[in-house]
Protein backbone atom coordinates (compact mmCIF):
# COMPACT_ATOMS: atom_id res chain seq x y z
CA UNK A 1 0.00 0.00 0.00
CA UNK A 2 2.70 2.10 0.41
CA UNK A 3 2.09 5.90 -0.56
CA UNK A 4 -1.62 5.01 0.37
CA UNK A 5 -3.07 7.90 2.66
CA UNK A 6 -4.11 6.15 6.01
CA UNK A 7 -8.12 6.76 7.03
CA UNK A 8 -8.33 9.44 10.00
CA UNK A 9 -9.40 7.43 12.83
CA UNK A 10 -11.83 10.52 12.98
CA UNK A 11 -13.47 9.62 9.91
CA UNK A 12 -16.95 8.49 10.63
CA UNK A 13 -19.30 6.25 9.28
CA UNK A 14 -22.73 7.17 8.41
CA UNK A 15 -24.23 3.73 8.86
CA UNK A 16 -22.51 0.53 10.44
CA UNK A 17 -23.12 -2.43 11.61
CA UNK A 18 -20.28 -3.37 14.66
CA UNK A 19 -19.74 -7.40 14.79
CA UNK A 20 -17.95 -8.23 17.95
CA UNK A 21 -16.44 -11.74 16.57
CA UNK A 22 -14.74 -11.81 20.44
CA UNK A 23 -18.64 -12.21 21.16
CA UNK A 24 -19.40 -14.53 18.72
CA UNK A 25 -16.47 -17.16 20.30
CA UNK A 26 -17.67 -16.26 24.05
CA UNK A 27 -20.99 -17.31 22.52
CA UNK A 28 -19.91 -20.68 20.89
CA UNK A 29 -18.04 -21.36 23.37
CA UNK A 30 -20.52 -20.71 26.78
CA UNK A 31 -23.22 -22.72 24.56
CA UNK A 32 -20.65 -25.66 23.78
CA UNK A 33 -20.23 -26.09 27.81
CA UNK A 34 -24.16 -25.52 28.56
CA UNK A 35 -25.16 -28.24 26.64
CA UNK A 36 -21.94 -30.53 27.28
CA UNK A 37 -21.06 -29.82 30.83
CA UNK A 38 -19.25 -32.88 31.45
CA UNK A 39 -17.06 -32.39 28.57
CA UNK A 40 -17.40 -35.48 27.22
CA UNK A 41 -18.00 -34.56 23.61
CA UNK A 42 -20.68 -36.55 23.55
CA UNK A 43 -23.05 -33.42 22.33
CA UNK A 44 -21.40 -31.74 19.58
CA UNK A 45 -22.29 -28.55 18.41
CA UNK A 46 -23.53 -26.84 15.22
CA UNK A 47 -23.06 -23.32 14.54
CA UNK A 48 -26.13 -22.40 11.85
CA UNK A 49 -24.43 -19.69 10.23
CA UNK A 50 -27.21 -19.37 7.43
CA UNK A 51 -28.41 -15.81 5.72
CA UNK A 52 -25.55 -14.30 5.72
CA UNK A 53 -24.46 -15.39 9.23
CA UNK A 54 -28.00 -13.88 10.48
CA UNK A 55 -26.98 -10.69 9.18
CA UNK A 56 -23.50 -10.87 10.96
CA UNK A 57 -21.33 -12.14 8.19
CA UNK A 58 -21.49 -15.74 7.35
CA UNK A 59 -17.32 -16.30 6.36
CA UNK A 60 -16.72 -13.99 9.64
CA UNK A 61 -18.52 -15.69 11.76
CA UNK A 62 -17.97 -19.60 10.76
CA UNK A 63 -14.57 -18.94 10.97
CA UNK A 64 -15.35 -17.28 15.00
CA UNK A 65 -17.42 -20.84 15.32
CA UNK A 66 -14.96 -23.30 14.29
CA UNK A 67 -12.08 -21.44 16.41
CA UNK A 68 -14.56 -21.74 19.57
CA UNK A 69 -14.76 -25.65 19.18
CA UNK A 70 -17.83 -25.62 16.67
CA UNK A 71 -17.77 -29.11 15.08
CA UNK A 72 -20.18 -28.82 12.36
CA UNK A 73 -21.61 -25.39 10.14
CA UNK A 74 -25.27 -25.41 9.23
CA UNK A 75 -26.51 -23.87 6.32
CA UNK A 76 -30.05 -23.68 4.44
CA UNK A 77 -28.80 -23.80 0.59
CA UNK A 78 -25.92 -25.61 -1.38
CA UNK A 79 -24.68 -21.92 -2.06
CA UNK A 80 -24.23 -21.11 0.97
CA UNK A 81 -22.08 -24.08 2.49
CA UNK A 82 -20.06 -24.05 -1.16
CA UNK A 83 -19.29 -20.37 -0.03
CA UNK A 84 -17.86 -21.70 2.89
CA UNK A 85 -15.89 -24.24 0.99
CA UNK A 86 -14.58 -20.99 -1.04
CA UNK A 87 -13.40 -19.31 2.17
CA UNK A 88 -11.35 -22.27 2.92
CA UNK A 89 -13.66 -23.86 5.92
CA UNK A 90 -12.73 -27.60 5.54
CA UNK A 91 -14.71 -29.00 8.58
CA UNK A 92 -18.01 -30.69 8.77
CA UNK A 93 -21.26 -28.57 7.06
CA UNK A 94 -24.58 -29.75 6.52
CA UNK A 95 -27.02 -27.81 4.11
CA UNK A 96 -30.72 -28.76 3.90
CA UNK A 97 -33.06 -26.64 1.89
CA UNK A 98 -32.79 -27.66 -1.94
CA UNK A 99 -35.44 -28.18 -4.86
CA UNK A 100 -35.48 -30.56 -7.63
CA UNK A 101 -32.52 -30.11 -10.17
CA UNK A 102 -30.25 -29.00 -7.74
CA UNK A 103 -26.74 -29.29 -8.73
CA UNK A 104 -25.45 -32.08 -6.25
CA UNK A 105 -22.42 -32.58 -7.94
CA UNK A 106 -20.90 -29.60 -5.97
CA UNK A 107 -21.61 -30.45 -2.81
CA UNK A 108 -20.59 -34.08 -3.00
CA UNK A 109 -17.27 -33.29 -4.43
CA UNK A 110 -16.58 -31.12 -1.57
CA UNK A 111 -17.60 -33.03 0.74
CA UNK A 112 -20.33 -31.27 2.33
CA UNK A 113 -23.72 -33.26 3.76
CA UNK A 114 -26.95 -32.35 2.27
CA UNK A 115 -30.35 -33.41 2.98
CA UNK A 116 -32.82 -35.77 1.54
CA UNK A 117 -36.22 -36.24 2.64
CA UNK A 118 -37.92 -38.02 -0.07
CA UNK A 119 -36.95 -40.76 -2.62
CA UNK A 120 -36.44 -39.08 -5.39
CA UNK A 121 -34.74 -36.63 -3.90
CA UNK A 122 -32.10 -39.20 -2.50
CA UNK A 123 -32.21 -40.60 -6.19
CA UNK A 124 -30.40 -37.52 -7.55
CA UNK A 125 -27.93 -37.20 -4.80
CA UNK A 126 -26.97 -40.92 -5.66
CA UNK A 127 -26.87 -39.81 -9.50
CA UNK A 128 -24.52 -37.30 -8.85
CA UNK A 129 -21.98 -39.48 -6.80
CA UNK A 130 -22.47 -42.40 -9.28
CA UNK A 131 -21.13 -39.65 -11.78
CA UNK A 132 -18.30 -38.42 -9.56
CA UNK A 133 -17.62 -42.21 -8.27
CA UNK A 134 -17.62 -40.82 -5.20
CA UNK A 135 -19.86 -41.57 -2.47
CA UNK A 136 -22.33 -38.50 -1.08
CA UNK A 137 -22.64 -37.55 2.60
CA UNK A 138 -26.49 -37.49 3.47
CA UNK A 139 -28.56 -36.94 6.04
CA UNK A 140 -32.22 -37.92 5.67
CA UNK A 141 -35.17 -35.21 7.55
CA UNK A 142 -38.07 -36.63 9.12
CA UNK A 143 -40.87 -34.34 9.53
CA UNK A 144 -41.75 -35.05 13.09
CA UNK A 145 -44.96 -32.19 13.63
CA UNK A 146 -43.57 -29.09 12.55
CA UNK A 147 -45.27 -29.33 9.23
CA UNK A 148 -42.46 -27.91 6.79
CA UNK A 149 -39.78 -29.72 5.61
CA UNK A 150 -38.79 -33.55 6.10
CA UNK A 151 -40.44 -36.94 5.10
CA UNK A 152 -43.99 -37.84 6.61
CA UNK A 153 -44.16 -41.04 8.94
CA UNK A 154 -46.06 -42.48 6.33
CA UNK A 155 -43.31 -41.99 3.73
CA UNK A 156 -39.99 -42.71 6.28
CA UNK A 157 -39.64 -46.56 5.85
CA UNK A 158 -39.59 -45.75 2.06
CA UNK A 159 -37.00 -43.25 2.53
CA UNK A 160 -34.78 -45.06 5.18
CA UNK A 161 -34.52 -48.36 3.14
CA UNK A 162 -34.17 -46.65 -0.18
CA UNK A 163 -31.00 -45.01 1.58
CA UNK A 164 -29.99 -48.19 3.29
CA UNK A 165 -30.25 -49.91 -0.34
CA UNK A 166 -27.94 -47.13 -1.58
CA UNK A 167 -25.30 -47.13 0.81
CA UNK A 168 -24.84 -51.11 0.22
CA UNK A 169 -24.17 -49.88 -2.98
CA UNK A 170 -21.71 -47.45 -1.61
CA UNK A 171 -23.03 -44.35 -3.68
CA UNK A 172 -24.29 -42.49 -0.38
CA UNK A 173 -23.09 -42.87 3.55
CA UNK A 174 -26.48 -41.63 5.48
CA UNK A 175 -24.25 -39.48 7.83
CA UNK A 176 -26.83 -38.23 10.08
CA UNK A 177 -31.12 -38.29 10.82
CA UNK A 178 -32.38 -35.30 11.71
CA UNK A 179 -35.72 -32.97 12.20
CA UNK A 180 -36.80 -29.66 13.97
CA UNK A 181 -39.09 -28.24 16.52
CA UNK A 182 -42.17 -26.22 15.80
CA UNK A 183 -41.94 -25.07 19.46
CA UNK A 184 -39.00 -25.08 21.14
CA UNK A 185 -39.45 -21.75 22.37
CA UNK A 186 -42.32 -22.66 24.41
CA UNK A 187 -40.85 -25.39 26.65
CA UNK A 188 -44.04 -26.15 28.27
CA UNK A 189 -45.83 -26.76 24.73
CA UNK A 190 -47.07 -30.34 24.38
CA UNK A 191 -45.62 -30.44 20.70
CA UNK A 192 -42.09 -30.73 22.18
CA UNK A 193 -43.00 -34.01 23.89
CA UNK A 194 -44.93 -35.42 20.98
CA UNK A 195 -42.05 -34.45 18.54
CA UNK A 196 -39.38 -36.07 20.14
CA UNK A 197 -41.28 -38.87 20.59
CA UNK A 198 -41.98 -39.24 17.15
CA UNK A 199 -37.87 -38.30 16.22
CA UNK A 200 -36.95 -41.26 18.69
CA UNK A 201 -39.73 -43.23 16.83
CA UNK A 202 -38.27 -42.51 13.39
CA UNK A 203 -34.75 -43.55 14.66
CA UNK A 204 -35.68 -47.16 15.35
CA UNK A 205 -37.32 -47.50 12.32
CA UNK A 206 -33.69 -46.50 10.64
CA UNK A 207 -31.72 -48.40 12.94
CA UNK A 208 -33.99 -51.40 12.05
CA UNK A 209 -33.16 -50.91 8.44
CA UNK A 210 -29.50 -51.35 9.42
CA UNK A 211 -28.79 -47.31 9.04
CA UNK A 212 -26.23 -46.24 11.72
CA UNK A 213 -25.86 -42.28 11.42
CA UNK A 214 -22.68 -40.65 12.68
CA UNK A 215 -25.02 -37.62 14.51
CA UNK A 216 -28.87 -37.48 15.80
CA UNK A 217 -29.93 -33.93 15.78
CA UNK A 218 -33.24 -32.43 16.92
CA UNK A 219 -32.49 -28.88 18.84
CA UNK A 220 -32.45 -25.60 17.72
CA UNK A 221 -30.92 -22.58 19.92
CA UNK A 222 -34.07 -23.16 22.70
CA UNK A 223 -34.28 -26.56 21.68
CA UNK A 224 -30.65 -27.22 23.26
CA UNK A 225 -30.73 -24.71 26.09
CA UNK A 226 -34.29 -25.53 27.79
CA UNK A 227 -34.81 -29.50 26.49
CA UNK A 228 -31.96 -31.49 27.65
CA UNK A 229 -33.66 -35.13 26.24
CA UNK A 230 -33.69 -33.50 22.40
CA UNK A 231 -29.49 -33.13 22.44
CA UNK A 232 -28.78 -36.41 21.25
CA UNK A 233 -25.52 -36.13 19.35
CA UNK A 234 -25.52 -32.75 18.47
CA UNK A 235 -27.20 -29.39 19.00
CA UNK A 236 -27.42 -26.27 15.73
CA UNK A 237 -27.63 -23.02 17.58
CA UNK A 238 -28.24 -20.01 15.45
CA UNK A 239 -29.67 -16.93 17.31
CA UNK A 240 -27.78 -18.30 20.63
CA UNK A 241 -24.68 -18.10 18.65
CA UNK A 242 -24.95 -14.19 18.12
CA UNK A 243 -25.53 -13.58 21.88
CA UNK A 244 -29.54 -13.24 21.43
CA UNK A 245 -32.01 -14.97 23.26
CA UNK A 246 -34.25 -17.93 21.33
CA UNK A 247 -36.97 -18.10 24.05
CA UNK A 248 -37.50 -14.62 25.92
CA UNK A 249 -38.67 -15.44 29.36
CA UNK A 250 -37.58 -19.02 29.50
CA UNK A 251 -34.04 -19.26 29.17
CA UNK A 252 -31.26 -18.91 32.28
CA UNK A 253 -28.88 -15.94 31.89
CA UNK A 254 -25.46 -17.80 30.57
CA UNK A 255 -24.19 -14.26 30.36
CA UNK A 256 -24.18 -14.29 26.00
CA UNK A 257 -23.18 -11.45 24.22
CA UNK A 258 -25.22 -9.88 21.79
CA UNK A 259 -22.72 -9.34 18.78
CA UNK A 260 -24.24 -6.84 16.40
CA UNK A 261 -24.00 -2.93 17.48
CA UNK A 262 -26.00 -0.93 14.60
CA UNK A 263 -24.64 2.53 14.58
CA UNK A 264 -24.90 5.93 13.10
CA UNK A 265 -23.83 9.25 12.84
CA UNK A 266 -26.60 12.06 13.32
CA UNK A 267 -26.62 13.82 10.46
CA UNK A 268 -28.77 16.81 11.70
CA UNK A 269 -30.10 17.82 14.75
CA UNK A 270 -32.95 20.81 15.26
CA UNK A 271 -35.70 22.34 17.40
CA UNK A 272 -38.93 21.64 17.12
CA UNK A 273 -42.21 23.58 18.06
CA UNK A 274 -45.39 22.27 20.27
CA UNK A 275 -47.49 21.07 17.93
CA UNK A 276 -44.83 20.61 15.20
CA UNK A 277 -45.68 17.15 12.94
CA UNK A 278 -42.57 14.78 12.27
CA UNK A 279 -42.16 12.74 9.59
CA UNK A 280 -45.03 11.45 6.70
CA UNK A 281 -48.06 11.59 7.81
CA UNK A 282 -47.66 13.74 11.10
CA UNK A 283 -47.97 10.59 12.87
CA UNK A 284 -46.36 12.35 15.97
CA UNK A 285 -47.31 15.48 16.91
CA UNK A 286 -44.40 17.26 19.64
CA UNK A 287 -46.52 17.93 22.56
CA UNK A 288 -44.35 20.15 23.64
CA UNK A 289 -41.00 22.51 22.04
CA UNK A 290 -38.26 19.84 22.01
CA UNK A 291 -34.98 19.03 19.98
CA UNK A 292 -34.82 15.94 17.33
CA UNK A 293 -31.92 14.19 15.81
CA UNK A 294 -32.09 12.71 11.88
CA UNK A 295 -30.66 9.42 12.24
CA UNK A 296 -29.65 8.34 8.18
CA UNK A 297 -31.21 5.43 8.35
CA UNK A 298 -34.19 3.82 7.36
CA UNK A 299 -36.59 0.86 6.03
CA UNK A 300 -33.77 0.84 2.96
CA UNK A 301 -31.08 -0.63 5.41
CA UNK A 302 -33.96 -2.86 7.05
CA UNK A 303 -34.66 -0.48 9.92
CA UNK A 304 -38.08 -2.02 10.52
CA UNK A 305 -40.99 0.38 9.37
CA UNK A 306 -43.32 -1.25 12.12
CA UNK A 307 -40.66 0.48 14.84
CA UNK A 308 -42.51 3.79 13.66
CA UNK A 309 -43.17 5.38 17.37
CA UNK A 310 -42.12 2.45 18.87
CA UNK A 311 -38.56 1.62 18.88
CA UNK A 312 -35.52 3.66 21.16
CA UNK A 313 -32.09 4.47 20.19
CA UNK A 314 -29.53 5.69 22.45
CA UNK A 315 -27.50 9.17 22.18
CA UNK A 316 -25.61 10.64 24.79
CA UNK A 317 -25.99 8.22 26.92
CA UNK A 318 -30.03 8.33 27.08
CA UNK A 319 -33.04 6.36 25.64
CA UNK A 320 -33.84 8.40 22.72
CA UNK A 321 -37.62 7.45 21.18
CA UNK A 322 -38.24 7.12 17.13
CA UNK A 323 -40.48 9.94 16.41
CA UNK A 324 -42.90 9.52 13.67
CA UNK A 325 -42.75 7.27 10.83
CA UNK A 326 -39.63 5.52 9.64
CA UNK A 327 -38.74 6.33 6.00
CA UNK A 328 -36.86 4.64 3.44
CA UNK A 329 -33.41 6.33 4.20
CA UNK A 330 -33.86 7.88 7.33
CA UNK A 331 -35.52 8.32 10.79
CA UNK A 332 -35.98 10.99 13.51
CA UNK A 333 -35.32 10.82 17.51
CA UNK A 334 -36.30 12.38 20.11
CA UNK A 335 -33.15 14.55 21.75
CA UNK A 336 -35.86 16.24 24.25
CA UNK A 337 -34.20 19.40 24.38
CA UNK A 338 -30.62 17.62 25.24
CA UNK A 339 -27.35 19.02 23.76
CA UNK A 340 -27.06 16.70 21.64
CA UNK A 341 -25.32 17.43 18.24
CA UNK A 342 -25.11 16.55 14.48
CA UNK A 343 -21.94 14.16 14.05
CA UNK A 344 -23.00 12.28 17.43
CA UNK A 345 -23.42 8.82 17.63
CA UNK A 346 -26.87 7.08 17.51
CA UNK A 347 -26.91 3.38 18.91
CA UNK A 348 -29.93 1.84 17.24
CA UNK A 349 -29.13 -1.49 19.27
CA UNK A 350 -26.70 -3.28 20.62
CA UNK A 351 -25.23 -5.56 23.89
CA UNK A 352 -27.45 -3.81 25.83
CA UNK A 353 -24.54 -3.69 28.38
CA UNK A 354 -25.04 0.63 29.31
CA UNK A 355 -28.26 0.55 28.71
CA UNK A 356 -28.95 0.70 24.97
CA UNK A 357 -31.41 -1.06 23.22
CA UNK A 358 -31.08 -4.49 22.43
CA UNK A 359 -32.19 -6.42 18.92
CA UNK A 360 -34.66 -7.96 21.26
CA UNK A 361 -36.00 -4.50 22.08
CA UNK A 362 -36.09 -3.52 18.95
CA UNK A 363 -38.39 -6.66 18.51
CA UNK A 364 -40.69 -6.04 20.78
CA UNK A 365 -41.08 -2.51 19.57
CA UNK A 366 -42.59 -4.04 16.11
CA UNK A 367 -44.46 -7.01 17.02
CA UNK A 368 -41.59 -9.56 15.64
CA UNK A 369 -38.47 -12.07 16.90
CA UNK A 370 -34.63 -10.43 17.36
CA UNK A 371 -34.00 -13.12 13.90
CA UNK A 372 -35.80 -11.29 11.94
CA UNK A 373 -34.05 -7.72 13.42
CA UNK A 374 -30.49 -8.76 12.99
CA UNK A 375 -30.85 -10.86 9.68
CA UNK A 376 -32.89 -8.02 8.27
CA UNK A 377 -30.68 -5.32 8.54
CA UNK A 378 -28.04 -4.52 6.09
CA UNK A 379 -28.74 -2.16 2.94
CA UNK A 380 -26.54 0.70 3.53
CA UNK A 381 -24.81 -0.24 6.25
CA UNK A 382 -21.32 -0.61 6.25
CA UNK A 383 -20.05 -3.50 8.20
CA UNK A 384 -17.21 -4.19 10.36
CA UNK A 385 -15.91 -7.22 12.12
CA UNK A 386 -14.06 -6.58 15.45
CA UNK A 387 -11.69 -8.51 17.95
CA UNK A 388 -11.84 -6.41 20.73
CA UNK A 389 -10.23 -9.02 22.68
CA UNK A 390 -7.23 -8.84 20.42
CA UNK A 391 -6.96 -4.69 20.75
CA UNK A 392 -9.16 -4.64 17.83
CA UNK A 393 -11.81 -1.74 18.31
C1 LIG B 1 -32.28 -21.86 11.38
C2 LIG B 1 -32.27 -23.25 11.83
C3 LIG B 1 -31.68 -23.61 13.06
C4 LIG B 1 -31.18 -22.60 14.06
O1 LIG B 1 -32.27 -22.16 14.83
P1 LIG B 1 -32.03 -21.15 16.06
O2 LIG B 1 -33.38 -21.04 16.66
O3 LIG B 1 -31.56 -19.87 15.45
O4 LIG B 1 -31.03 -21.77 16.93
C5 LIG B 1 -31.59 -24.94 13.38
N1 LIG B 1 -32.05 -25.89 12.53
C6 LIG B 1 -32.64 -25.58 11.37
C7 LIG B 1 -33.15 -26.66 10.51
C8 LIG B 1 -32.79 -24.26 10.97
O5 LIG B 1 -33.39 -23.97 9.83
Amino acid sequence: MGESVPMSPSTVARAEIVVDLAAVRHNVATLRRAVDPDGSGAVRMMTVVKADGYGHGMVEVAAAAREAGAEWLGVATIDEAMALRAAGDTGRVLCWLTVPGERYADPVAADVDVTASTVPGLDEIADAARRLQRPARVQLKIDTGLSRGGATAADWPGLVAAAARLEQEGLVRVTGIWSHFACSDEPDHPANDAQEAAFRQALEVAEAAGLRPEVRHLANSAGALLRPSSRFDLVRCGLASYGLDPAPGHTADLGLVPAMTARATLALTKPVAAGAGVSYGHTWIAPQPTTVGLVPVGYGDGVPRHASNTAETWVGGKRRPVRGRICMDQLVVDLEGDQARAGDEVVLFGTGRDGEPTAQDWAEACGTISYEIVTRIGGRFARRHVHPDRGDE
